[in-house]
């Protein structure tokens, strides 16, 4: 589902040239990863959130660079690191404490990180670890002039998230890799675009593109349509690949379509559709969502702009109710084996009940552990999961922004946090600096500027 180039993959959703991947969404190019959100050339990673270049990286977030980073956060170039949080260049670091090479391990070895009872105990310390330090503003790296959240190697982008590569843009969310030049009002996925507004997954160099959906693979010159792969010159169109000057697929002569289409859009804004709210649709916007296939509440965007079923009834989208499965679960969560070890591959025939059951995660209620997750959690000498894949996925969610931004005032001022050193901008009292940030107000995060924080990281 919305993935390219993709190989050996289960359930992974938002990805590209990801290989051997299990429960992976939003994903560039990672090997042998599970379990993980917001993923970039990572490889034998589990329980991830924004991680880039890791090997080994284990329920760790934001980090790049790192190898066998347990429980971490916000640390970059790190290698043999526990509850960490806000390093660069160290190894062998438990809670952000020096140990020598033989300590380290033989803590690690004390803390038993096969059994599922330390790990939920060790994963509630490390967060509680993480809360105690300062976080940056935003995430991102090798930008200038940017605006918005996990940003990266970009220039000139505002109000974006979740982009690579991106350029003199605005409003765009969701691009995996660029480069993506002059787009405006446009998710998903890049690879390669240049002036595409309300658009969405379009991607893999597509160019001047309006108002369309899934229109891909070399897409030109298109307007109102959708799954149109590799087409160019079209209004209106669904499916058409090669044939270029089609008008609602009917094929015309190069002079009749540069005559009818300023006709067609004289006529949508003299009658415009009015959705059942009474909305109003001219030409310049996208499609309705009334008209959308998919019910808001199992699509991505009740992930990054949640609505309660009122709200998106009111809103005029669709709603799914949830369906009662009624999977017969063979093992409930508590009978599980509390350590990898005593697992075996019997394990692959039981159908075990999540732990969560009703809550509105979009719980499937029971699941299976598969074969390769098995194998893969023996590997790295972790316990068995208690949640099903869905549940799993929601609670990784937690440690992702959402794509709202608030203006606030660094929190800098000697006493939220305290500091290694002085702060050459401001030797004393509050920080002036001020941004645009997704952690809102009432976060509990201390949440710095881009100077404070590389003071305190460097
Ligand atoms: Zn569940
Ligand atoms: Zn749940
Ligand atoms: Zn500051
Ligand atoms: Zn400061």
């Amino acid at each position: 589902m919305n993935a390219s180039y993709i190989k050996n993959c289960y359930f992974t959703r938002g990805a590209a040239h990801a290989e051997d991947c299990a429960y992976v969404i939003w994903d560039e190019a990672s090997k042998q990863c599970m379990d993980s959100h917001m993923t970039d050339h990572c490889e034998l990673g589990y329980g991830n959130v924004n991680t880039i270049r890791c090997y080994k990286a284990i329920s760790s977030v934001n980090c790049e660079d790192c190898q066998d980073v347990i429980f971490s956060k916000d640390c970059v170039s790190c290698s043999n690191c526990f509850g960490c949080v806000g390093l660069r260049g160290k190894s062998y670091h438990i809670f952000n404490a020096p140990y020598s090479k033989e300590e380290y391990v033989r803590k690690l070895e004390e803390m038993d990180l096969g059994s599922w009872r330390s790990m939920e105990d060790l994963e509630h310390r490390s967060h509680e670890f993480w809360l105690k330090f300062p976080v940056k503003f935003m995430q991102g790296l090798q930008n200038a002039g940017v605006s918005g959240d996990y940003i990266y190697n970009s220039k000139n982008a505002k109000t974006c998230y979740r982009v690579r590569e991106t350029e003199d843009s605005k409003y765009c969310m969701n691009l995996l890799n660029g480069p993506v030049k002059d787009c405006y009002d446009y998710a998903n996925w890049g690879g390669g675009s240049e002036l595409l507004y309300e658009a969405l997954v379009c991607g893999d160099n597509t160019y001047n593109i309006k108002f369309s959906w899934n229109c891909y693979g070399g897409a030109k010159n298109i307007q109102y349509s959708i799954y149109c792969h590799g087409a160019a010159d079209i209004f209106g169109c669904v499916s058409v690949k090669k044939t270029p000057y089609c008008i609602l697929n009917k094929q015309y002569s190069k002079e009749e379509y540069e005559v009818l289409v300023p006709k067609l859009i004289e006529h949508m804004n003299a009658m415009p559709y009015v959705d059942k709210k009474g909305r109003i649709y001219k030409y310049g916007e996208f499609f309705p969502g009334e008209l959308s296939p998919f019910p808001y509440n199992i699509s991505e965007a009740h992930e990054l702009f949640p609505k309660t079923k009122d709200e998106t009834l009111k809103d005029g989208y669709i709603w799914k109710n949830e369906e009662e499965r009624g999977y017969a679960s063979t093992l409930a969560p508590e009978e599980l084996p509390d350590h990898i070890k005593d697992v075996d591959e019997g394990i692959l025939r039981e159908v075990i009940a999540c732990a969560h059951k009703g809550c509105d995660e979009e719980c499937t209620g029971a699941f299976r552990i598969i074969k390769r997750e098995l194998e893969f959690l023996k590997r790295l000498g972790l316990p068995l999961p208690r949640l099903c894949p869905n549940c799993r996925h929601y609670q990784r969610l937690q440690w992702r922004n959402l794509p709202r931004f608030y203006p606030r005032q660094c929190m800098c001022d000697y006493q939220v946090h305290n500091n290694t050193i002085k702060h050459s901008h401001h030797e004393n009292g509050r920080c002036p600096n001020e941004f645009e940030t997704s952690y809102a107000p009432d976060r509990p995060e201390i949440v710095y500027c881009e100077q404070c924080y590389q003071a305190e990281v460097a």
